[in-house]
């Protein structure tokens, strides 16, 4: 396993496989997907308060029909027995009677008018309510779809630098020779994507740190070579 060329294309692979890790951090972390994510919780809770003004708003519907239903009725009945009343005829007791029912009626009639025009006046306020939380929904959505574009723009210029980057991969993986290659990829994912690097003055290009000449020839006699430091492979 000690060709030169498979070696400097590990480090060739290793450039292009940091650059396709950084385009994949960028595209995970555009500011616009916490926009987005910001946008995302607020259209939940507005379409679910609009949900719910919906339904509060058709149960007092329901409930302003069956009190102006019962109103009318009630007034019908009212009608009849004003007219029992005015038409006279009656015994004095029976006139008696009818007068103290009609005014019952009435004051009855008077509270569910009352609770009719307090419905309404709720129903009223409800339709406001349903009116703004539609219009707040629907702007938070337009700002949502905004966002959205951008991101999916931003995402496809991404796409395509890693495409372009994954096919120089492809160019290069096979001159790397097959244990060496299982090696690196074994590696990269605990040294911080970097899994190879140049001795250079004894220096070693991953973890920086020094080698003395002792340490070097020791090293060497590796197949691959690696850091005695950090286990990098090292390109002498
Ligand atoms: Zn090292």
């Amino acid at each position: 396993m000690n060709q030169l060329g498979s070696f400097e294309d590990l480090l060739d692979l290793q450039q292009i496989d940091l650059e396709i890790d950084r385009l994949l951090k960028e595209r995970e972390s555009l500011p616009e997907l916490e926009e987005y994510k910001v946008a995302h919780e607020r259209s939940t809770v507005l379409a679910v308060e609009k949900r719910d003004t919906e339904s509060r708003l058709r149960e007092m519907s329901l409930e302003l029909d069956r009190e102006s239903g019962e109103l009318e009725l009630a007034e019908a009945k009212l009608g009849t027995e004003q007219n029992r009343l005015y038409a006279g005829g009656l015994s004095a007791r029976d006139a008696t009677f009818l007068r103290q029912e009609v005014e019952m009626l009435n004051r009855k009639n008077e509270e569910t008018e009352g609770r009719v025009l307090e419905l309404m006046e709720l129903k009223d306020s409800f339709e406001q309510q349903q009116e703004d939380v539609t219009v707040r929904l629907a702007e938070v959505e337009k700002a949502k779809a905004v966002v959205e574009a951008v991101i999916k723009e931003r995402w496809a210029v991404i796409d395509a630098r890693v495409a372009k980057k994954e096919v120089r991969k492809a160019d290069i993986v096979p001159l790397v020779e097959g244990d060496l290659l299982d090696l690196y990829e074994t590696l990269r994912p605990t040294k911080e994507g970097v899994a190879v690097g140049r001795l250079k003055d004894g220096v070693c290009g991953g973890c920086h740190l020094r080698l003395t000449a002792a340490e070097q020839i020791e090293i060497a006699k590796g197949d691959p070579v690696r850091c005695l430091h950090c286990r990098r492979i090292l390109v002498i």
